[in-house]
């Protein structure tokens, strides 16, 4: 990516991002909030590279922030009404170690309502339009981000991961997309949805700069205990051909015709390469979607507690009293979805029927790692569809929380498993809508998957 030197300011570099991030803003409603006193901390980059001073290895680079990364520049409102107003006094470390190497936030971008949902649909402002066809939905639930990087507003944005919602919306909009291995991205200072499940990544244009990403980002934080060292591993990257396996279990009649295809076109590519492939059979594959489904409203049950409307964020005006302040605040500041997550996850948390769901999908997540790792004993790494269907119409599942749903079904294993995806452009249907496939490693693989996509790219 473009980063400011002597011959090129980082001025006109994030002027070029908030120009574009206004013109694209009516159409696609990429934004939560734009940062026009970006230019304010460009000139001070400026002031600093005409100095000679040093300047962080992404001077001058502007990035989008998915809004759910708090950071005292605007309002974090995770795309939901029950946040607004709320102005954060901390930053993210995610942003605040891309800052400290000279990136430049340009603004918030939007996603479903506290990043429930795979279409960006669910979202207190409305729906981002996917970057190809403007009648289709931008996936989700990190849509503002995915479509601000393929618009090429900016090189770079964050996003989070819980079951899918980098990889499912770069594979809408055709960018790379990162999930790294559980716990390689300090989840401190970003909003909490499934604290088990949840990772910070990024969406970029191609595999060389998610590297420098997570070189900058990756590693142990004192804010966050279930942070790890690196994103290296333990093994050294071996180069030569690799294993890769194919899954079998995924029912084929369920994944798009299209879809299909450009897996065989990159099946056939790395065969031709010399890679090996290899079949797997993953039938526990099959209950990652029910466990997901349980175990995500169980845990955002319990972090959606903490908006009340007294601490902070949205208040209902309405009430008389206490209990009817939090009814109403609640009522009116979450959004459809989330209210349903909060009203299964403590149906299943409940005394009586706990053992019935939590702890059986509980017991489901086990045998989904157990797969994993048999799988990695016999592979490299896992190529894979990320969803069944390339981008949908807008309107066409939003009302259906099932239909919705069962777009997750082959992004959602990895969260369970904390094992690393990374999203690769894999062409376009008939029609001009992108397609991505996703390369999957074992845990702390990272580095590797990565150098892995690198060279798909380069062939
Ligand atoms: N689409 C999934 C859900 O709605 C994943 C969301 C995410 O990864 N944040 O739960």
């Amino acid at each position: 990516m473009k980063t400011a030197s002597k011959e090129v300011s980082a001025v006109s570099l994030v002027q070029e991002a908030l120009e574009k991030a206004h013109r694209y803003q009516d159409d696609y409603r990429i934004f939560t909030w734009i940062n026009d006193a970006a230019i304010e901390r460009a000139k001070e980059i400026d002031a600093r590279i005409a100095n000679g001073e040093g300047v962080g290895c992404l001077a001058g680079v502007p990035f989008a922030i998915k809004d759910n990364f708090l950071c005292p520049a605007g309002e974090t409102t995770a795309s939901a009404l029950i946040l607004n107003g709320f102005t954060s006094p901390v930053t993210a470390t995610a942003v605040k170690r891309l800052e400290a190497e000279g990136a430049i936030v340009i603004g918030r971008t939007n996603l479903d309502a506290f990043a429930h949902g795979s279409s960006t649909e669910n979202s207190y402002y409305g729906p981002t339009k996917n970057s190809k066809d403007l009648g289709r939905v931008a996936g989700g639930s990190s849509g503002g981000s995915a479509v601000a990087v393929a618009l090429g507003i900016v090189p770079f944005a964050t996003g989070t991961d819980t079951g899918g919602s980098i990889r499912q919306p770069a594979s809408f909009n055709g960018v790379y997309g990162i999930k790294p291995t559980y716990g390689t991205i300090s989840r401190y200072g970003v909003v909490a949805m499934t604290s088990s499940l949840d990772c910070v990544g990024f969406f970029a244009k191609d595999a060389a700069d998610l590297d420098l990403l997570m070189q900058v980002c990756a590693g142990r934080d004192s804010y966050d205990m279930t942070t790890l060292p690196d994103y290296y591993g333990q093994e050294p990257v071996k180069d030569g051909t690799k294993k890769i396996g194919i899954i079998k279990d995924f029912d084929n009649d369920a994944v798009a015709p299209e879809i299909r295809d450009a897996l065989k076109r990159k099946v056939e590519l790395l065969q031709n390469k010399g890679h090996e492939i290899i079949e797997l059979e993953m039938p526990a594959l099959k209950y990652a979607l029910a466990a997901y489904y349980i175990i995500t409203p169980a845990e955002v049950s319990s972090n959606l507690s903490r908006h009340d409307g007294i601490r902070y964020g949205y208040r209902s005006e309405k009430s008389e009293h206490l209990g009817e302040l939090y009814e109403n605040t609640r009522g009116e500041g979450f959004m459809p979805e989330n209210k349903r997550r909060i009203m299964i996850g403590n149906f299943v948390l409940s005394s009586g029927f706990y053992d019935a769901y939590y702890l059986k999908a509980a017991k489901a997540r086990t045998l989904i790692i157990k797969e994993y790792n048999k799988a990695f004993a016999q592979c490299d790494f896992i190529l894979t569809p990320v969803s069944p269907n390339p981008a949908f119409k807008l309107g066409e599942k939003v009302n259906d929380p099932v239909a919705m749903y069962l777009e997750d079904v082959m992004s959602v294993s990895l969260n369970l498993a904390g094992v690393p995806g990374l999203t690769i452009p894999a062409g376009q249907t008939a029609e001009g809508l992108d397609l991505g496939l996703q390369l999957v490693g074992p845990r702390r693989s990272d580095q590797g998957l990565i150098k892995f996509a690198t060279e798909m790219e380069e062939a």
